[in-house]
Parts: C-alpha cells; structure tokens; sequence
C-alpha cells in the first residue's frame, strides 16, 4: 500500500466513523455505494471515478460558506479564501483550455447553460422594445418591462441537436426552459448514417436564423467539427455556444484538437466538471472576452451563492487534468470505445452511426428484439450499469427507448484496455441475447419486463468479478 492509500484508507475510515457518530446509516449507505461501484462495471458514459484528492477536497468547511457575488466583488463579508478557490480554479481553467475567460460557479452542467443562454440575450438582444423602455439589455429591465417585453422581444430563437439525434434537454427541448425562453427548433443527423449533415444544419439556420446555435451532445458517439459550425453561425449571424459537458475530458486531453476543439470556434463553452473530465458534480462556462462581463451575472440571474468546496475541488481536479498523465488517460478513453464498438460489431450488434469516434457507443437493441428500458434492467441484473437512450426516430420513444448508451470513462480510470472493453462487449451481447421480452399483466407484449436466461446474471457477474478484481477501484483504499 502506498503512502497515499494509507492515508486515504484512514481519512474515509475515520469519516466514516464521525458521520456514523450521529447517522450510521448514512455511514453505512457510503461504504456500500463504494462497494457496489467496486464490485460493478460502470459504463454510463456521464459517469466517472474523481480520485480522492477531488472528493475530499468537496467535504470541508468551504462548504459553510457564502459568497455571491464575484472574485473580490462579493455581497458576504470574508470572502478572502473564497477568492483564493475560486481565482484558482477560474485560472486552471483558462489555461488548460486556452480559453480567454472561465466561470466556474454553475452548479451543474444545467445551470452553465442557463448562465450561458442568459449572457447570450444579455449581450446580443438589441430590440427597439427594449430601447423603448430605456434598457440597454436584459439584465435591466423591471418586472414589468419583462411582462410586455415577452411578446415584443426580437430575434430569441435557438437552434439545437434534438433529443433523439444525441442532443441534451438544455438544448431547446420544449418541457424545458431552454425551449421556452427560445423559440426553438432542432437540427437531426442523416436519417441514413446517424451523422451529423452540415449542409442540412447550414440549410436550416438559414432559413431560422438563430440568435444561438448550440452544438453538443449527449449521446452521439461522433466528433464534431465546430470549424465548420462557427461558420454556419457567422452565415447567419449566430451566436456559436457549444455545450461540451460530456467531452470536456477529450479536449482537455488534447484528443479533440483543431476543428474539434470547441473553445477556439466558440462564443461561449459550457461544461459540466464530472463526466469525462474527471472532476466534482459541477458546471463551468468558458467564454469570449465579449461575454465575460454577461457570464459573471450568472449570479443573482440564475445562482445563489457558489458551492465554494465543489469549487475548490474543480481547482484540484482541472490541476490533474493539466499533467500529462490526463492527456494518455483521454486518449485511452477514446481508443477503449473503438474496442468495446468493435468488440459489438465483429458480434453482429447494431450501433447507431456503424461506430463511435468519441467516448459513447451506443447500441441500437431493437436487433435483439428488446426495448432500451428491459435491455438496461436485464444488464444490471448482471451487474452491467448503463444508461437507455433514445436512438434516432425511436420507435418506442422518450422512456422505454431502443437504445443503450455506454461510455468508457469511468472503466478507463480503472484501468481497462484494449481486452478487457472486448470482454465487455461480449457479456453485453451474451445478455440481451439471453434476454427475452416479457408481457404484460394482461398477457400482451410489455416494453419493460423481461426473462434473462438461468445463470446468465451470475456467469456474467463471475466474468466481471475476474476484470475488476485486476483493476481495483482506489487501489490501496480499505476501510476499517
Ligand atoms: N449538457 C449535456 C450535454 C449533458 O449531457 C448534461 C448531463 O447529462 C448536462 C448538460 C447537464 O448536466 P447536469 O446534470 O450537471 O445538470
């Protein structure tokens, strides 16, 4: 055991024994979510596994602090270490993405894009309704300015990747607020390739005319050239604001370069700090010198006071994905999902877009006669943890889907390589093609119940146990 994972056995085994002190079933439920995450093969492609220097760094008493405001501009008094945090992980950010100015207070990937559509209208939003009523931009106008503005209000419109083609709610998805504070409309990828068409995204800006145009993605497993983004938006006069929540980790890791580096193309960058990137629950907006002053009124228009200690832990994380290691772990990531999707296309399984050039496979099982939603349970019964997710012009829509997302993130961290996401593959294959539709109560085809094959669970969970057992998760951490 090194120094390190002694120290850290006896941090969390002490913790453990103060948080027990008054709730033991807290204490209980945390050393039991170790050893489910220990004992299961994590392939949400959100997911991740930060190291312990970003998880104790959250659990301080950062945590009581408040501090609207901004570095060295806050309305609560002792702010001075607060700024120390928050300039620290503000400037880790900047260099490591090379980008001209960094937010690191949303509290999630949702809020960054909150903070980033508000600067958006902030800046951009030049209508004479507002010169009417006397206001420069958004962030001032009264109450009742905004009530007759709603209706008056010019160029809101957003253009966005839909839900079904890999794109996020935040992107203009109607039952969210991103589709009610835009009037929105969604760009799709090639109904016979899966891939991202250009011209037909050009084709529909210029007919729109956006004020946002928002790349980025949840589940599709392409890269993204945002060169040529950049250019329909300037056609079309286009704010370009890239949401790069879930491969953040493959920029910062130099994976993604050149035309596939948002944040040389951008106006405004967002991110969440905890999927690929490795980092805390957290969110980040990176922006253009033009809307630094727009993003840091992200408090009081969207946040409350900052999460100092997820701060102060996005400060240690972005420092780790500043060494050199991060680079190899990001390229590993992306050479791990070329296997696990060559490991399902040499088995006949069906991937949306034939591959994946990113993190994210994403596995079309209607091939296996099975909905995502039965699918994703008959996986975990054999301790498989997935997401479902909508595949294009999914025929079973929303909640039970066709699709199931994997991503090679978290498993990398572990240590998984080339073999082992193989391996994978095959457990994957092997269930759902054990796995059998069930039926409703009253006898009809159900799309959420299902018969996995006798023993399959626990053949699968013995193969596993052999590949996490050779990549522990926090090698050397043993609680008392
Ligand atoms: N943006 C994208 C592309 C995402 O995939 C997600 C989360 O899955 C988010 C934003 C929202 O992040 P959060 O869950 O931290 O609010």
């Amino acid at each position: 055991m090194s120094d390190l994972s002694s120290l850290t056995s006896s941090a969390y085994s002490q913790a453990l024994e103060v948080i027990a002190s008054v709730e033991p079933r807290i204490a209980e439920a945390t050393r039991q979510e170790l050893a489910d995450q220990r004992a299961s093969l994590k392939l949400i492609a959100s997911e991740n596994y930060a190291s312990p220097a970003v998880l104790m760094t959250m659990g301080t008493w950062f945590s009581d602090k408040y501090a609207e405001g901004t570095v060295g501009h806050r309305f609560y008094a002792a702010c001075q270490n607060v700024d120390t945090v928050e300039s620290l992980a503000a400037e880790h950010a900047r260099e490591l993405f090379g980008a001209e100015y960094a937010y690191v207070q949303p509290h999630s990937g949702i809020d960054a894009n909150l903070v980033a559509y508000w600067s958006i209208l902030a800046n951009r939003v030049e209508s004479p309704a507002l010169e009417k009523l006397g206001a420069k931009n958004v962030s001032e106008l009264t109450e009742a300015d905004w009530e007759s503005l709603r209706a008056e209000l010019g160029n809101q419109r957003l253009l966005g990747m839909s839900l079904d083609a890999g794109g996020h709610l935040t992107h203009g998805f109607r039952p969210n607020i991103s589709g009610k504070m835009f009037h929105q409309q969604q760009y799709g990828t090639d109904p016979e390739t899966g891939l991202l068409d250009y011209d037909a995204v050009r084709a529909k800006a210029k007919e729109f005319k956006p004020l946002v145009l928002v790349a980025g993605y949840s589940a599709y497993p392409r890269r993204v050239n945002f060169a040529k983004m950049r250019e329909i938006a300037d056609e079309v006069g286009a704010v370009l604001m890239v949401d790069m929540a879930h491969f953040a980790g493959l920029v910062a890791g130099k994976v993604f370069t050149g035309d596939e580096n948002p944040v040389p193309h951008a106006d405004i960058v967002t991110t969440t700090t905890h999927k690929s990137l490795r980092g805390p629950r957290g969110g980040m907006v990176l922006a253009t010198k033009e809307f630094a002053a727009d993003v840091d009124r992200g408090c009081p228009m969207v946040l409350g006071g900052p999460l100092s200690h997820v701060m102060a832990a996005k400060a240690v994380a972005l420092a780790e994905a500043r060494q050199p290691a991060f680079q190899s772990y990001a390229q590993k990531v992306a050479d791990n999902a070329q296997s696990l999707a060559e490991g399902f296309l040499k088995r006949d399984a069906r991937l949306v877009t034939g591959g994946t050039d990113n993190h994210i496979v994403l596995l079309d099982v209607t091939s296996f006669g099975l909905t995502g939603r039965q699918a994703e349970s008959a996986l975990l019964d054999a301790g498989v943890v997935t997401n479902r997710n909508s595949i294009p012009s999914d025929p079973n829509g929303a909640w039970y889907t066709s699709g199931i997302r994997f991503g090679t993130p978290a498993l990398t961290t572990r240590g998984f390589g080339h073999d082992e996401f193989d391996k994978v593959a095959e457990l994957v294959v092997n269930v759902l093609s054990n796995t059998k539709p069930g039926t409703t109560k009253a006898g009809g085809p159900s799309k959420a119940s299902y018969e996995l094959g006798d023993g399959v669970a626990d053949n699968t969970r013995a193969a596993s146990a052999e590949m996490l057992d050779k990549h522990p998760l926090y090698p050397g951490l043993e609680l008392a």
